[in-house]
């Protein structure tokens, strides 16, 4: 049976009559760039994400620069970041000419750990930025002391894990930002590219606003230098609509992953293929993914195989940041981060969006099961 990582068309047949008024809406009134539909999005997003105020910006990575922006944070400043997340992480802090320190992950959660960030601080870091990866909340509590105690700026990446929960706290609403992406794969995705900024503070709020426009703070008055960062009406006024999709989607996807565990672990591949793990700490995980582990060295041929048979998978990540080629000066070698260059060597994702079915999760642990037995 083939399996797709992913499957957009069976959401968007499920709301198309409401999405095609929407843009036909748009449509009639021409208003294209920011206006009431993202100011109507921006209230509900701040609402769902439990953050006093939300930004509409072009996309996730650049809900992260800008955040970097309005903090000023640049060249001879450090950020420290995981090694083991979507690329965007680590691209922002360079785009605005800061340095990049990498901290490595804890080995249940792949979100980077509270005590490698402390050992990486030094007088130059002035941020952190933990990643939720997968849906799932990074260990806040202990991030955001050594915040406090160091005096950092703390902007959470929730670009995968909007509605996920630490300790009963919205992701986004702890640190001083909260960065999610619309990009259509994310759980709630828009036709494009998209993004939002959240946070509690008015007058990072109000600066969000006038760095996400070329820094403009009266008509052709620029009090920055910002930039082109512009949510557009047809993106927001899709996710208006989606939005109350969202917690439904949520839960589908957790279904789908405790089914998964109950799937695996019928077919005693004990050894052989590790679950994603949930943290110590409790949280509401949303399973943007689920990723198993493969030991022995078989994830790339197990890959390899379930695409050749119609089964979609894929590896976030393949390779840990301070080993891509455009971060060589950076200086990082093998072995600097020995918990992601483990994890990317193993990991891999199934197919977990919410309209899948349970015959396609058996037949994707068939066939796992099948090729490692
Ligand atoms: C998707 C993602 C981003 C970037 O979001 P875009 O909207 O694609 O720019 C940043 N960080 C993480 C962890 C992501 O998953």
């Amino acid at each position: 049976m083939a399996v797709p990582l992913l499957d957009l068309k069976a959401q968007y047949a499920s709301i198309k009559e409401e999405i095609l008024k929407e843009i036909s809406e748009i449509s009639d009134s021409q208003y294209f760039i920011l206006g009431p539909k993202v100011e109507k999005l921006e209230k509900e997003v701040a609402a769902y994400c439990a953050s006093n105020f939300a930004v509409g910006v072009t996309s996730g990575s650049d809900a992260l620069i800008i955040a970097l922006m309005v903090e000023g944070i640049g060249p001879g400043d450090e950020v420290i970041i995981p090694p083991f997340t979507f690329f965007a992480t680590a691209g922002a802090v360079v785009r605005v000419g800061a340095t990049p320190v990498f901290a490595d992950i804890d080995p249940v959660t792949y979100n980077i750990d509270p005590v490698k960030v402390a050992e990486k601080v030094t007088p130059r870091t002035k941020a952190i930025i933990p990643v939720h990866l997968f849906g799932q909340p990074a260990d806040m509590d202990p991030i955001m002391e050594i915040a406090k105690k160091h005096n950092l700026v703390v902007i959470e990446d929730a670009c995968q894990a909007i509605g996920s929960e630490y300790k009963g706290r919205r992701v986004g609403s702890i640190g001083d930002y909260g960065c999610f992406s619309f990009f259509p794969s994310k759980n709630l995705g828009c036709f494009g590219d998209g993004g939002m900024v959240t946070c509690n503070d008015p007058e990072k709020a109000k600066l969000l606003k006038i760095f996400r426009n070329h820094g403009q703070s009266g008509t052709y008055m620029h009090e920055y230098v910002g930039g082109n960062f512009r949510l557009d009406a047809l993106q927001a006024g899709i996710l208006s609509v989606k939005l109350p999709y969202l917690d439904g989607w949520s839960e589908a996807r957790q279904h789908n992953a405790a089914e998964y565990d109950e799937l695996f672990a019928a077919a005693g591949l004990d050894g052989k293929v590790s679950l994603p793990k949930k943290a110590a700490y409790p949280v509401r995980h949303i399973y943007n993914q689920y990723c198993i582990e493969v030991a022995g060295g078989r994830r790339d041929a197990l890959v390899a195989h379930l695409r050749e048979i119609g089964i979609g998978c894929a590896i976030y990540y393949p390779l840990s940041l301070h080993l891509q080629k455009c971060f060589a000066d950076l200086g990082g070698k093998p072995g600097d981060y020995p918990v992601s260059e483990a994890a990317s060597g193993r990991i891999m994702a199934l197919p977990i969006y919410p309209e899948s079915t349970a015959e396609q999760r058996r037949s994707v642990v068939d066939a796992i099961a099948a090729f490692l037995k």
